[in-house]
């Protein structure tokens, strides 16, 4: 066995049943595991289901599509920043430690606000009485994620996700982790064919394949996690599915999700073997 503990997420593009895929997701050899969130979903159900199959619930991603309300006036971007206070409430309830956090949605956007750092900055102290990690993790529109880093990355709950394919498809493969890497709690591990436009940052390039299968530098990645010292569970984000109009999958088309999950195994067995 590697240094590092292993986990993936439990949707992989496949949409079963959290007892399913946990189940699936422990055969293929991962010790973790994490899970989406919803408002009225049973999380303490999913919860013993994952430590019935032997998993640890490394986190949970809280919802995003309508995080970029959180920037503006009015009041959905209160209703968004109160559920996910209860999302980090429900990650306190079945002892999850780290709760996952887009700081924004919408590839056109660059105007992070104060009003939005009053509320993240809500969220947060919301974090820190449940005793939650909030990973933050890097989207589109960094300039969102660099203004809570500067004005909220005072407080202990505040981490950085590493997504490293969005790095290669949003980021122009600037090095997010020389940037909030003494932060990290979390990694979202996954691979993609980089940017089919150099000019263009679209969701259609955010592939989520597992990690050889496109152009992301394993070693380096690892070089980078060794760099800064991170010990914790490696977790992979990934997907069977391709984005509309695009092929980078078809050679999952007829896995299940079993053998799925034994492949994202393997691959994630040889990353880890790629750190010290
Ligand atoms: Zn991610």
């Amino acid at each position: 066995m590697g240094k590092y503990k292993l986990g993936v997420d439990l949707g992989m593009g496949y949409g079963q049943p959290v007892e399913v895929a946990a189940k699936a997701v422990a055969a293929a050899g991962f010790d973790a595991c994490f899970t989406g969130w919803g408002e009225g979903c049973d999380v303490e159900g999913w919860a013993n289901t994952i430590a019935r199959e032997g998993l640890i619930y490394q986190s949970i991603h809280s919802p995003f599509t309508k995080v970029h309300k959180m920037w503006e006036e009015g009041d959905e971007g209160e209703a968004v920043t109160d559920m996910l206070i209860a999302c980090v409430n429900d990650c306190a309830k079945v002892d999850v430690p780290v709760m996952v956090v887009h700081p924004i949605i919408g590839m056109d956007k660059h105007n992070p606000t104060d009003l939005g750092i009053t509320r993240y900055a809500r969220l947060v102290e919301a974090a820190e009485k449940a005793g939650v990690k909030l990973g933050f993790e890097n989207v589109e529109g960094p300039e969102y994620l660099a203004k809570i880093m500067q004005d909220l990355g005072g407080s202990s709950a505040v981490g950085f996700c590493w997504d490293t394919g969005h790095e290669m498809c949003y980021n122009f493969s600037r090095d997010m982790m020389a940037l909030y890497g003494d932060k990290l709690v979390a990694t979202h591990f996954n691979d993609n064919m980089g940017m089919t436009d150099p000019n263009v940052v679209t969701w259609h390039d955010d592939a989520h394949l597992l990690p050889f299968d496109g152009i992301a530098d394993w070693a380096g990645i690892m070089a980078r996690i060794n760099r800064h010292g991170y010990e914790g569970i490696l977790t992979f984000e990934l997907t069977c599915k391709n984005k509309p109009n695009k092929h980078t999958h078809d050679a999952y088309a007829e896995w299940t999700i079993e053998e799925f999950a034994a492949q994202a195994y393997a691959r994630a067995i040889k990353v880890a073997a790629l750190g010290r």
